[in-house]
């Protein structure tokens, strides 16, 4: 199978180095004493990613398993939940809070925009009686990062538990977990760290772990409980066998972010580039403001259609672009510049070929469309 350039806004490209971490001999990670430190310094490097003193859990299940794991060990019958959303994976996260018997309360703000700090002051001015809320860091959909800098602060002034969807902003938008007041904070393997699907991990509050330790109801559910994790290391016990190969992966990615140093930088860059360059050659961006640093999202121009500008990317270029799903299906298309995407070449060829395809295709550009990324990254 001829593997394509993978541009997609995660999985991303897994490079040599984290692909032979995976690849190391393993030993029995539930009684291995080694296994216990090497999770528990792992968990460490995330502490320095996420900068944050709270504890940090890696769990064998993707992304989503963060999003359910947290309402599931968090929400209790008829408690009430404030989804705030801007966006696909924003609203999509109330459904895990009412799965688990929340009632959950919308704050619904303009999909192109990021949450409008102030439509949220207003909101809670009347109505801040939530024992938590969920949002979204970066919205990968439609390429919006939202100011969680502002948003977790306020929602901590009225004592409401703050749980954020992280998955595509971590290593690629600045975090500052312990600063911010982050209850929980997740990710996933495959966005910027740029390991293999199939992990997530996350942050947890003394806050957070109060609430499960209080609860009137058990949590229900065995994956998604995160209280059976309370004391693993004390007790050297995980409560399933740990995917240690991909473990392996994860903490080789992590080690390298940190080693870079300047990860949020580079996205910055990179993608500030990416969207001047589209918006010169006369393309429309979905977003109208709170540009992610991760992801771009442009709208299809009407000379083509999504599976055409996919098929001839794939077939012709041995490129791989996204489009969107739910209300963005085929009205975008989706870049993914993060990780091990967030490298100039990648993105100059992958820009190459999109010009060459919306050319082919009728599309009237305003100039080159890669020879403008040239221009603008300087
Ligand atoms: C990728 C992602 C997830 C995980 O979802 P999948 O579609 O299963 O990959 C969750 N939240 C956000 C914001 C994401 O970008």
């Amino acid at each position: 199978m001829q593997k394509p350039l993978l541009m997609t806004p995660g999985p991303t490209f897994i490079n040599e180095e984290v692909r032979s971490a995976l690849a190391q001999p393993i030993t029995n990670p539930d009684l291995d004493p080694n296994f216990f430190e090497f999770y528990k310094s792992t968990c460490e490097q995330f502490q320095k990613l996420l900068r944050t003193q709270n504890d940090i859990l890696i769990l064998s299940g993707e992304g989503i398993l963060g999003l359910e794991a947290a309402c599931a060990s968090l929400v209790e019958p008829g408690d009430r939940v404030l989804c705030i959303d801007n966006g696909i994976f924003g609203k999509g996260f109330g459904d895990f809070a009412k799965m688990y018997g929340a009632e959950v309360v919308y704050l619904s703000t303009d999909y192109r925009n990021a949450i409008d700090i102030k439509a949220l002051e207003d909101f809670l001015a009347k109505d801040n009686s939530f024992k938590m809320a969920t949002l979204v860091h970066c919205e990968t959909p439609s390429g919006i990062t939202n100011g969680i800098d502002k948003i977790c602060p306020l929602l901590k002034d009225y004592g409401i538990l703050t749980v954020v969807d992280s998955v595509s902003g971590i290593a690629g938008e600045k975090l500052e977990v312990d600063e911010w007041q982050i209850d929980i904070a997740l990710g996933g393997s495959q966005k910027c760290l740029s390991a293999p699907p199939g992990l997530t991990f996350m942050s947890i509050s003394e806050g957070a772990w109060s609430i499960m330790t209080e609860r009137k109801s058990p949590i229900v559910g065995y994956y998604v409980n995160l209280y059976l994790w309370k004391n693993w290391y004390q007790n050297k016990w995980f409560p399933y066998t740990q995917p240690i190969s991909d473990i392996f992966a994860l903490n080789k990615a992590v080690e390298i972010v940190l080693r870079e140093g300047n990860f949020v930088d580079k996205h910055f860059k990179i993608a500030a580039a990416v969207r001047k360059s589209f918006q010169a050659a006369g393309l429309e961006l979905y977003a109208k403001g709170g540009y992610s640093n991760t992801v771009t999202t442009v709208l299809m121009p009407q000379e083509i259609t999504f599976a055409q500008l996919f098929d001839e990317m794939l077939i012709t270029h041995h490129i791989m672009i996204a489009g969107a799903f739910d209300v963005l299906k085929d009205k975008v298309f989706r870049i993914g510049h993060m990780g091990e995407n967030c490298k100039e070449e990648k993105v100059y060829i992958t820009l190459k070929a999109l010009n060459e395809v919306l050319c082919r295709n009728g599309v009237k550009l305003k100039g080159e469309i890669h020879e403008l990324f040239v221009r603008f990254y300087k």
